[in-house]
């Protein structure tokens, strides 16, 4: 089963995402955590997508097409993958429709995550991410110890006040058009309200994905 993953920042679709691939026993694959990864790793890669993930910006499309096209063609993911903030732009919709349509797969459903900017801005302001396992939490201040590992919590970069914001941004000017797109393509979007208990929201997730 391959699942798109769509929503603005903060709206769970990491955690849910989570969740999911390890109830559908699928890898998950996020592009932030790709990315996050190169960058301190120090690799090209890295180096190119730092500037635009500290300021919030979309790293260019050809760079997420190239970590699509070889995850996608990897036998790891042949079973199927929750694809986390890897579609954020009608661009890269259109590439992840060619590079499934390539090894015989289609997105089987899309995930829409709803929730509104001002709760949004309150849960990343909020939010402490482990530097060591990626994992974020909140009611933690930044230099606390990981409550679920050895690592220290951080807060992103990305997630100071500017930054989220213009990630807001970003989401309305260039991912909101993906949702349309993914409708007039035909493909089966269900929209999940993002706000409540985690469990409460995986009951939505399963339900909309039809494994329930
Ligand atoms: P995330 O962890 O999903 O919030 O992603 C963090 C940052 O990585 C984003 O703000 C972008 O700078 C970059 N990024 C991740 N996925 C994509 C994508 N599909 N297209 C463009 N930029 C991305």
């Amino acid at each position: 089963m391959i699942v798109v993953l769509l929503g603005p920042p903060g709206s769970g679709k990491g955690t849910q995402g989570e969740r999911l691939a390890a109830r559908l026993g699928v890898p998950k694959l996020s592009t932030g955590d790709v990315l996050r990864a190169a960058a301190a790793a120090g690799t090209s890669l890295g180096l190119e997508a730092k500037g635009y993930m500290d300021r919030g910006d979309l790293v260019p499309d050809a760079v997420i097409l190239g970590i699509m096209k070889e995850a996608l063609s990897s036998p790891a993911h042949a079973a199927g993958v929750i694809l986390d903030g890897v579609v954020r732009t009608v661009p890269q919709a259109e590439g992840l429709r060619d590079v499934t349509a390539q090894i015989g797969r289609q997105v089987d459903v899309v995930l829409l995550f709803e929730i509104d900017d001002e709760a949004l801005v309150t849960r990343l302001s909020g939010r402490t991410t482990c530097e060591k396992c990626g994992k974020p939490f909140t009611g933690f201040t930044p230099g606390a110890p990981c409550p679920d590992g050895e690592g220290t919590l951080v807060r992103r970069k990305d997630d100071e006040p500017d930054a989220i914001r213009n990630r807001l941004r970003v989401y309305h000017a260039q991912t909101a058009p993906v949702v349309a797109w993914y409708r007039g393509a035909g493909a089966n979007v269900q929209v999940i309200d993002a706000v409540g208990a985690l469990d409460d929201v995986f009951a939505r997730v399963t339900g909309a994905a039809g494994i329930a």
